[in-house]
């Protein structure tokens, strides 16, 4: 995917957003490799035990259910209270059990069984409403799936990292929530981009927001997008974009 300084911006906030990719893309090297290969149905399971969950956790409560059932149909054919002691380390396990096998349950109904590959087949946005017609199922869980899956479909994930860094770089406004944040981000970046460019944009962001824009007290003095940031620009006093460019070429 050509990232050229020349691409032209559909609007203002398109020309931002490309500039904070490309810079955070210079400072997190892109393009980044994908950290799960799980098929889709794995990945619906994984997204949904992730919800407000530390990766270690979550990552241990999937490995856990693996071991526990043989497939995901025997997951669905248990008790809510055992899935739920399997899954004891992520953040709400008794809501997360019970919702788990429900979606599990209505993806076999839907589609006639725990195979999600059709939707490589479908336009994103297509599959993204099968998908969010599950009760649970939102906006982050379906991009999830088709991204983060061996679909590996050009849809873009927004986690809260990524949300915080769009909200204070001003991409997004101060009121715009998680949910329809998707639909904005994906509009700022041109529509023929990649699944990889893609999910390097979620990443990078999600990285940045790790990193370096914390939660309490980011780190803006050695942020590379300060130029582009109000919120950095407030905090510190503003930062010339010569002097970001010559911090991070
Ligand atoms: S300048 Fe500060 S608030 Fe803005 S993105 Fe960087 S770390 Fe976050």
């Amino acid at each position: 995917m050509s990232l050229a300084p020349e691409d032209p911006p559909g609007n203002a906030l398109s020309g931002k957003a490309l500039a904070i990719h490309r810079r955070l893309c210079g400072v997190y090297g892109c393009p980044i490799p994908y950290f799960h290969d799980l098929d889709p149905v794995s990945e619906l399971v994984s997204s949904l035990l992730s919800h407000r969950t530390r990766n270690a956790e979550s990552g241990r409560a999937f490995k856990a259910l693996r071991a526990r059932y043989p497939d995901w149909d025997a997951l669905i054919a248990a008790p809510a209270a055992e899935v739920q002691e399997t899954i004891a380390g992520v953040t709400w396990p008794e809501l997360k059990a019970p919702r788990i096998q429900a979606s599990l349950r209505a993806v076999r109904e839907r589609a006639g069984g725990l195979d999600l590959g059709f939707l490589r087949d479908m336009p994103v946005p297509e599959a993204r409403a099968w998908l969010e017609a599950i009760p649970g199922i939102g906006p982050k869980t379906s991009a999830a799936v088709l991204s983060f899956s061996s679909l590996r479909m050009p849809a873009l994930p927004v986690d809260s990292h990524h949300h915080r860094v769009a909200q204070r770089t001003g991409l997004i406004g101060p009121k715009v929530d998680v949910g329809p944040s998707h639909a904005i981000l994906r509009a700022q970046l041109p529509a023929e981009w990649d699944a990889q460019t893609l999910y390097d944009n979620h990443e990078v962001l999600m990285l940045h927001g790790q990193r370096c824009c914390f939660h309490r007290n980011p780190a803006c003095g050695r942020c590379a997008v300060l130029d582009l940031c109000p919120t950095g620009q407030a905090r510190t006093g503003a930062r010339t974009a010569r002097e970001t460019v010559a911090l991070h070429p």
